[in-house]
């Protein structure tokens, strides 16, 4: 399987979700750990091994877990799939909303993590009508910025994102937890997680340094095809 084949359309919708291969538009519970599309230690020296496996088969682990006993028991919930429950976890009964967004959210945010990242050297330049778009905003270099200033600007856990508008304007973002664009009818191309579980042991306090660091393992193959896909 190649990288583009791993990420695919979850539907024709406007909000679409672009979801990595292992997590299908259409997938029920029980929900299943995605493998990682490398091995642990293939993002060192940006992200080490130890965090990989901390961060995938631990705290991932535990967003599918809990989303499974969130659902279970729930004959609507157990109805709905991946893409339903996170695009309209927001709208859904007070009672199951926490868990829904929180886990959900969790599971179609790290899923989507993986995809984005490449080790270092093989991930590629922005190109086609991603590059345009990016010179369109103001170039790769205000892009990086700006989503470092979203990342640090998130107090406490939570992601900064890139989305894309319909016709292919590019917007930074962030959001608290485990919350996410598709939540509220966007879409992204990139994310990253800026939880301290996903660069404490190697970085410290020091998230600035993570996210500066981190576009050495983006993929920019899976982005561009987010992109195109996401555009409109
Ligand atoms: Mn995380």
């Amino acid at each position: 399987m190649n990288r583009r084949e791993m990420l695919l359309t979850a539907g024709a919708g406007a909000a679409a979700l672009l979801l990595p291969r292992a997590l299908r538009a259409d997938d029920k519970g029980p929900f299943t750990l995605p493998k990682l599309p490398y091995e642990y230690d293939a993002l060192e020296p940006i992200i080490d091994k130890m965090t990989m496996m901390i961060h995938h088969d631990k705290h991932h682990q535990a967003y599918v877990d809990n989303l499974n006993k969130a659902v279970a028991g729930n004959a609507e919930l157990a109805k709905l799939s991946i893409e339903e429950l996170v695009a309209g976890a927001k709208k859904l009964d007070q009672k199951v909303r926490g868990p829904i967004i929180n886990n959900g959210g969790g599971h179609l945010n790290h899923s989507f993590f993986w995809t984005i990242m490449a080790p270092k050297g093989q991930g590629g330049a922005p190109d086609g009508e991603l590059a345009k778009a990016i010179e369109a905003y103001g170039g790769l270099e205000k892009l990086k910025a700006d989503v470092l200033a979203k990342a640090l600007g998130q107090f406490g856990s939570g992601w900064a994102w890139v989305e894309v508008a319909d016709g292919g304007t590019l917007k930074v973002t962030n959001t608290p937890n485990q919350n996410n664009p598709w939540m509220d009818g966007k879409k992204a191309i990139l994310g990253i997680d800026v939880w301290e579980h996903a660069y404490y042991l190697k970085y410290q306090n020091k998230r600035a340094d993570y996210v500066k660091a981190w576009w050495d393992v983006a993929n920019w193959k899976a982005i561009g095809d987010n992109f195109n896909k996401a555009k409109g």
